[in-house]
């Protein structure tokens, strides 16, 4: 049966990429997606080739149709956004709208047309190392939780065409909208996050999510040594969260040559990021198979 992983961080930023990079090359049979919609970047790593390419209709916006309009002003007295300007016509702003329609509801003259519209595109790509589901939401626009349920089910429909064992999705920052939708379903969630004030922030409000989800999750500590006391009282804290430690990765510049150059850290097996994730990569497999015989 399929596995779905999940890789968080809480925060942009924090190493969760390079990892979800570095463990789609480890990962063997795997699905990979790209659930960060609002600004993709793993596919920098894995350079994928865009097999189909498909528009993401995300909300209904309204038009005017200035043939019709009367020029009452109805509609933009209505519009809680502030997203009409009055005038002969009014003019909607397709980003200001949110598509409430509540213009398109009240105006007398049947003059404004409400209809999805495009607010982002999806891709199937083939990568190296397995098939990709990515996507992009246009800039200015909202409802990417509706995107990475969309990507995610992309996802699971080709896994189960492939009888994929794995499938690996670098999960969005946060903990709203689009982070609860990354996680219906998943079976674990890796949080990669980093020894600072912050990071402890952000593992607490993870865990508190995973928590109310019941999801089993490990904890990753990236540059773990840069700060190795933090780095313990985190793994401590985590612990008692219900995270079990499954890796840490010491601060390494290859990272960022790996970044600079559109390649994982794993094309760079002697560094010491692809070691400590080679080891990271064997725990977590432990960790599911111990998950599953303990039936969760
Ligand atoms: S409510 Fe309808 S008719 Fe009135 S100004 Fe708006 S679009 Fe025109
Ligand atoms: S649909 Fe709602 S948000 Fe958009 S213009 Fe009409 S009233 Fe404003």
């Amino acid at each position: 049966m399929t596995k779905e992983i999940t890789i968080l961080s809480g925060k942009g930023g924090a190493g969760k990429t390079t990892v979800a990079g570095a463990l789609a090359t480890l990962a063997r049979n795997a699905v990979l997606i790209d659930a960060d919609v609002d600004a993709p970047d793993l596919h920098l790593l894995l350079q994928p080739r865009i097999r189909r390419s498909e528009t993401f209709y995300g909300s209904k916006k309204a038009r005017i149709i200035a043939a019709d309009c009367t020029h009452c002003g109805l509609c933009v007295d209505a519009c809680r956004f502030d997203a009409i300007t009055p005038g002969e016509p009014p003019e909607i702003s397709f980003f200001f709208c949110e598509g409430c329609g509540m213009c398109y509801r009240i105006c007398p003259a049947e003059a404004i047309e409400f209809a999805e519209a495009r607010t982002g595109e999806w891709y199937v790509s083939d990568t190296d190392y397995g098939p990709m589901v990515h996507a992009r939401l246009d800039p200015a626009q909202g409802n990417s939780g509706k995107l990475v349920s969309l990507v995610r089910e992309e996802g699971r429909k080709i896994a189960a065409a492939n009888q994929a064992e794995y499938i690996l999705t670098d999960g969005p920052p946060g903990i709203g909208c689009p982070v609860i939708a990354s996680l219906a379903g998943t079976d674990f969630v890796l949080v990669v996050t980093e020894p600072t004030p912050a990071g402890e922030h952000d593992l607490r409000r993870l865990a508190e999510l995973l928590g109310l989800f019941k999801i089993p999750a490990g904890l990753c500590l990236n540059k773990w040594d840069l700060n190795p006391e933090m780095a313990a009282r985190m793994e401590a804290a985590g612990r008692e969260l219900g995270m079990e430690a499954v890796g840490g990765i010491r601060f390494d510049l290859t990272t960022v040559t790996a970044q600079l150059e559109g390649r994982t850290v794993m094309d760079y097996p002697a560094s010491p990021a692809a070691t400590d994730i080679g080891d990271l990569w064997k725990n977590v497999e432990k960790l599911l198979k111990k998950n599953d015989s303990a039936g969760r």
